[in-house]
């Protein structure tokens, strides 16, 4: 006979709704018991509204139907973030989700792109890119289904609202028979210093025993934090802001499917529009600008009338040396906080789940253990070095801020890949090809292409690469504006039919 195994998800924030949902759908019932405690006077951080493509996998793997998932959680659809001022000021381009032109026997297309550009080509690298095209005109269409069309080289992620992704991800949950309550937690219990957590004593007198215990405590790392072996690998030499200030606003017009990151004197401003308003913020580094100064950028560059009151938030950019210990597991921003730029952190919860659902033993596994926190401390440092480029590659000099920044002695991982892209255009493939879009945009262009290009005529490289201009202009010329697609979506979306209730809420 199966002992039924307990687990106890301590937080009800983004982090531990997504693992309870993840986990209820994925585990047997027979096997697993499921409990999240959380605290509704203590909250969530509340915010985390803009994602990458993987979160349509992560609903869909639950049963969730795009319709529903929009109208409960206002979201808007997303095909890139558009950088404004970060390699000079005046510039923009946009980091697209999905292909950024066609690869020519073998070739990569950045190669292509460089080698014409060479020859007398004037065009950006972002016209090459369908969804960058789209996303300009505000247009957008779930890609096309066949992979030869033109349509089909795109992917694209959501803005959200993360306090009704949440609830939505609640109801979804406690349909499984998660059980939550609705408590604080006053101690973390265990045999002895150092060995497995036992049970958690909350402020109702209860107490929690489990097997395993999930930590979405948040920036508190309640459980975690407590194990020496877990301390903190602090990154803020590299990623130097540690403050934000958010205010959402009223909407300016038709909805961008894109974020904006716009560069300011000390960090850089977010804009992410969903149905129903925008979110904004300003994540700056407090050595450099005060609050005051922050506030007054932030208020002065709001699209429309603000919504609520500013708040502001405190971060330090780094992850747990392990994210497992014993029988605790970090998800969210108890393992780690790396800033928002590339809409990386759901994702990150997203891995520490699967992972955790991969690597859950029947017993508690050293070998498991170690491979979990080797292979999830190694997504962090992935997305750490992406993120460091964009502030390193910076051309701007007009305030202390940014050339610090280009100033930086760099992690050795990260110089590396700078010198394999710089030399020869080679993108390390674990950097999941992102590489081109903000190195090109960024002005950093290899010094020598693909000698494989020399082997096409460059009239004819100039010519194909014409055509492909036309015919993505062409085919994104016949896609719907996206507002117009989220009327009809979620205008079909009876949302009772799911028992779902609909965000809203600023
Ligand atoms: P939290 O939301 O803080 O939840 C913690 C939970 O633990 C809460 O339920 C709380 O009540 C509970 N809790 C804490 N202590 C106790 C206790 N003693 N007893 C009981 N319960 C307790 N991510 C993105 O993917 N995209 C973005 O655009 C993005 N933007 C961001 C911008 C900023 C400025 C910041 C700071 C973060 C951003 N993030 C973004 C990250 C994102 O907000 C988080 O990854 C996400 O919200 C998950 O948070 P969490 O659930 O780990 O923590």
């Amino acid at each position: 006979m199966t002992t039924l195994q307990h687990i106890c998800i301590a937080g009800g924030g983004t982090a531990g709704w997504m693992t309870a949902a993840a986990l209820a759908n994925r585990l047997p019932h027979s096997h697993y018991r499921i409990t999240l405690v959380e605290s509704a006077q203590i909250g969530t951080v509340g915010v985390g509204e803009s994602t990458i493509p993987h979160i349509r996998q992560f609903n869909s793997a639950l049963g969730i139907t795009e319709d529903e998932f929009i109208a409960a959680t206002s979201a808007t659809c997303k095909l890139g973030i558009e950088f404004t001022d970060w390699g000079k000021v005046g510039e923009s381009y946009i980091h697209p989700f999905g292909e950024l032109g066609k690869p020519l026997a073998g070739i990569e297309f950045h190669h292509l792109w460089q080698a014409a550009s060479l020859q007398g080509l004037d065009v950006p690298i972002e016209s090459f890119s369908v969804a960058a095209v789209a996303a300009r005109q505000r247009k957008f269409s779930p890609p096309h289904a066949s992979r030869e069309h033109l349509l089909s080289t795109y992917t694209y992620a959501y803005h959200l609202d993360a306090s009704a992704y949440a609830r939505f991800l609640r109801d979804y949950a406690e349909q499984r028979q998660v059980i939550r309550v609705e408590a604080q937690i006053r101690e973390v219990k265990r045999d002895h210093e150092g060995g497995p957590i036992t049970a958690l004593s909350l402020d109702n007198g209860e107490q929690i025993s489990a097997d395993w215990f999930i930590d979405c405590t948040g920036f508190r790392s309640l459980l975690i934090g407590d194990y020496s072996q877990a301390e903190f690998i602090d990154w803020s030499e590299w990623l130097k802001t540690n403050r934000a200030v958010v205010l959402p606003c009223e909407k300016d017009g038709p909805s961008r499917p894109y974020t904006k990151a716009m560069a300011r004197d000390a960090g850089w401003q977010w804009q992410i529009p969903l149905q129903h308003r925008i979110g904004n913020g300003y994540v700056y580094c407090s050595d450099y600008i005060s609050d005051e100064e922050a506030e007054h950028t932030l208020r002065s560059t709001l699209p429309g009338e603000a919504l609520a009151d500013v708040r502001f938030l405190d971060f330090k950019a780094g992850c747990r040396k392990q994210l497992w210990v014993q029988n605790c597991v970090a998800i969210g921003l108890s393992a780690g906080f790396l800033e928002p730029l590339e809409s990386t952190s759901i994702f990150l919860i997203q891995m520490g789940i699967a992972k955790f659902l991969e690597h859950l033993p029947g017993t508690h596994n050293d070998a498991a253990r170690n491979q979990y926190n080797r292979e999830l401390t190694e997504q962090y440092q992935v997305i750490r070095d992406f993120i460091i480029l964009h502030y390193y590659l910076t051309q701007r000099h007009d305030t202390p801020f940014w050339r610090d920044c280009q100033a930086m002695t760099l992690p050795d991982s990260l110089t590396e890949l700078i010198l394999a892209f710089r030399d020869s255009g080679l993108v390390d493939k674990k950097q999941y090809g992102l590489w081109p879009a903000v190195c090109i945009g960024q002005h950093l262009h290899p010094k020598q292409v693909d000698s494989r290009v020399a082997a096409i005529p460059p009239q004819q490289l100039i010519g194909i690469l014409n055509q492909l201009k036309s015919d993505i202009a062409a085919q994104v010329a016949t896609l719907p504006n996206m507002d117009d697609y989220l009327s009809s979506l979620v205008a079909q979306t009876p949302l009772q039919k799911s028992g779902m209730r609909a965000g809203g809420q600023v």
